[in-house]
């Protein structure tokens, strides 16, 4: 009995398992594409600015407000790159060294390349969820027994 139960756990495990790595897979795919869409826009803004600038120039009549504008919307490509980057690397359980941008694993302190403190990957407090609900099931008790004086 023991070991078909042991067998089906393990079962279990493993299809929970490849359908979490299906999940990453297609939100690591879906980020790709969002990377490479941003990558392809600011390249035509940069292509815009580019030709507008010489334009400007040529004509002699040169629109710093709307060369600030386009530099500010490829700041805003460059934002949204960097968190998806950044999203990657969460997903890919790794980091993107601050100092040399070499990536490595979250679970390592130091960047191996260059020895750079890494930065610590945010700490999900579970542990703090687990102490809260186990104090309710005592006021829970309480109540139970309160009604059954009623
Ligand atoms: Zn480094």
């Amino acid at each position: 009995m023991g070991f078909f139960d042991d067998v089906i756990n393990t079962t279990k495990n493993v299809a929970a398992n490849a359908g979490k790595k299906t999940d990453e897979a297609v939100k690591f795919s879906k980020l790709k594409i969002k990377k490479s869409q941003i990558k392809g826009d600011i390249k035509v803004k940069f292509e815009k600015l580019g030709s507008s600038v010489y334009q400007m120039t040529k004509s002699g009549e040169k629109d710093n407000d709307a060369i600030d504008a386009s530099i500010a919307e490829i700041d805003e490509c460059y934002e949204k790159l960097s968190e998806i980057e950044k999203q990657i690397d969460e997903l890919k359980s790794e980091v993107t060294c601050v100092s040399c941008g070499a990536k490595t694993k979250n679970d390592n302190n130091f960047c191996p390349k260059c020895g750079t403190k890494l930065p610590v990957p945010e700490v999900k407090e579970e542990p703090a969820e687990e102490a809260a609900a186990e104090e309710k099931p005592a006021e829970a008790d309480v109540i139970v027994e309160e009604k059954k004086a009623d």
